[in-house]
Parts: C-alpha cells; sequence; structure tokens
C-alpha cells in the first residue's frame, strides 16, 4: 500500500509525536548562505563541528541520494514546573530536566520507520536527532511545524519552542506542508531579556556570549565579562524562550512522563565537590552528562563566586 500524508501523521502521533510537518528534499541555498555568514563570523565559538560537512548540511542527497521528501518531527517536553528561588542551587534548562531525549526519540523513530515499512516496504529512510550533517530547525521551518523566532529557536503556534526536533529523510513523494509565517512582529522580548546581549541582531546568536554555550559545549574558562550575569544557570539557559510570549500564551503538558523533571536544579556545593564516579552514576541517562564534571564544575564556581 502506497503511503500518504494522513497515514505517516497518524503513526507519527501514535508513536507519541506531537508535530509532524513535510518538506521538499531541496537544497537549502538560503539557510546554508545564512549558515556559511555565521561561521564568517566565528559566533560558533568552540563548536568546530559546525564547520564540516558544509555540502551535506546544504543538500541533503550527498549522503541519501534517493531523498525526496523530509518528514519533521517534534516532540513536545514542557512539564509545568518551576525553579526554587535558593541562590544555592543552580538551574538546569529545560530540555535537561528528565532523561536523555535522544533515547527516548530514536526510539520512537525506529518504531515510526517500522510502522512505516509495514504499510510500503518500498520506503526507505535516514533518521536524524540533532546530530549528523542535518540543518534540524531548517527542515523542521520548511516543513511547517513553526516559524524561525528571533532567538533562533522554531516556534509553533500551539505548543511555542519547548519541543524537540527530528528529521526523517525519505524516498517517498508526499504532499509538501505549507510554510507558517513569521510571528514575531515587532516583538524583542528575547534580545532584550537576554542577559549577555548573545542575541546580536534579530534571527542570530553569537554562541561566543550565550550562556547555553557557555555551560555546555565550551570547554574553555568563562571570561570575567560575564561576571555577575549567568542569573545562577548552570547547565544551558532558557531567558529567551521564557519570555517568548508564545510559550506563556499556552503552555502544553508532554505526554512523556521521561521528561518530568529528575535535576531541575543541583546544588553549587555538591556539584563542586563531586567525583567522577557521582557523576557517571547521577547523570547516566541525563543529558547533563554533555558538559563532563569538569565542565559543570566550572559552571557552579563561576555562579558561586561571580
Ligand atoms: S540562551 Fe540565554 S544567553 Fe543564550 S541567547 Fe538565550 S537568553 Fe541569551
Ligand atoms: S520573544 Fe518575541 S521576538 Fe523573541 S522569539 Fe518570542 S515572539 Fe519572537
Amino acid at each position: 500500500m502506497k503511503l500518504t500524508n494522513e497515514i505517516v501523521i497518524q503513526k507519527a502521533k501514535a508513536v507519541g509525536f506531537d508535530l509532524v510537518g513535510f518538506a521538499k528534499a531541496e537544497t537549502l541555498y538560503k539557510e546554508s548562505e545564512h549558515l556559511q555568514q555565521w561561521l564568517d563570523k566565528n559566533f560558533q565559538a568552540g563548536m568546530d563541528y559546525m564547520e564540516r560537512n558544509i555540502e551535506k548540511r546544504k543538500d541533503v542527497k550527498q549522503f541519501f541520494p534517493e531523498a525526496k521528501f523530509v518528514i519533521s518531527l517534534g516532540l513536545n517536553y514542557y512539564t509545568p514546573d518551576s525553579y526554587s528561588s535558593d541562590d544555592a542551587k543552580g538551574k538546569i534548562s529545560r530540555y535537561a530536566w528528565g532523561k536523555d531525549y535522544h533515547l527516548i526519540i530514536w526510539s520512537m523513530l525506529n518504531e515510526l520507520e517500522l510502522e512505516l515499512k509495514k504499510v510500503d516496504p518500498a520506503f526507505k529512510s535516514i533518521s536524524y536527532v540533532d546530530t549528523g550533517p542535518v540543518m534540524d530547525k531548517a527542515w523542521a521551518v520548511r516543513a511547517g511545524l513553526g516559524w524561525l523566532g528571533k532567538h533562533t529557536n522554531v516556534i509553533n503556534r500551539e505548543i511555542g519552542s519547548w519541543f524537540f526536533i527530528a528529521n526523517t529523510i525519505t524516498n517517498y513523494d508526499f504532499n509538501y506542508s505549507d510554510p507558517i509565517p513569521d510571528f514575531c512582529g515587532t516583538c524583542t522580548a528575547c534580545i532584550d531579556a537576554c542577559p549577555t546581549n548573545a542575541i546580536v541582531q534579530e534571527y542570530v546568536v553569537d554562541a561566543n556570549k550565550c550562556i547555553s554555550y557557555l555551560t555546555i559545549e565550551n570547554k574553555s574558562e568563562i571570561s570575567s565579562e560575564f561576571k555577575g550575569k549567568f542569573d545562577n544557570w548552570l547547565f544551558g539557559c532558557d531567558i529567551c524562550q521564557d519570555v517568548c510570549p508564545w510559550n506563556q500564551k499556552f503552555p502544553v503538558e508532554t505526554l512523556i512522563k521521561d521528561f518530568h523533571p529528575q535535576n531541575k536544579e543541583l546544588t553549587l556545593n555538591e556539584v563542586i565537590e563531586m567525583n567522577e564516579e557521582e557523576f557517571k552514576e547521577k547523570f547516566k541517562i541525563s543529558p547533563i552528562k554533555r558538559a563532563k564534571l569538569n565542565g559543570l564544575k566550572r559552571n557552579a564556581l563561576h555562579i558561586k563566586f561571580n
């Protein structure tokens, strides 16, 4: 039997995805030009991997020659919890409160791909969750999941920006989804609220100044220019998303229990005194392990003494 948009949407929702859209697997000329301009300004900071595989990022046919359509999928991770106002604790970005989303989404993608293959054994696909040479936000926007906000996260009118993106590149023809217009309008709340002025212009974030980069991917010390500016963010930063009116309007709770908070905040002293075994055990299935123990300690010391 032939797959249709309706069948894919029904199967994707049955597996647990909240958003589903379809985009032609065309060359991303405009998006890759923006990426190159961003790289030319060194806004990627220490994320050298962003400089690699530009041609593949631009054209998925470079690594999947049969590509015809990309199915873009969104998974809501919002829960209605908030932080304590205890200064002895450091805040964790919402996306990392629960179980590592890669583990959850990979198993959902495997299940979805099997279901689609059952309908049509000729269906072939390759999927990515923020790894590999795929411009995940660009595909989400092209597939109509939402628009790129001025803070550079994708915003959906129903569930805001608290969702993960996965993309499945397929050898199949579907009907493309209509793109969503940009509803940021004259709002500048995210730009105004960013404590380090990392949103250097609308739709452009300089990672060198972004707390999210500085506390997770960054391998260096944190410069004294950020003294007193971290607002107790220990791993990541959600300020620009917290102030976005689209996240305040319709908070929709995730149906995935594993996204409920296990590590919403951590006591700074506990982090400073933690050893490698404790770190590995505590964050075995948490995205927090990405920062490594040294990175987390560096962040805790920066918050405590600045
Ligand atoms: S994540 Fe934080 S530091 Fe980065 S742009 Fe948003 S508000 Fe600024
Ligand atoms: S805070 Fe305003 S400008 Fe920023 S992403 Fe949200 S709607 Fe757009």
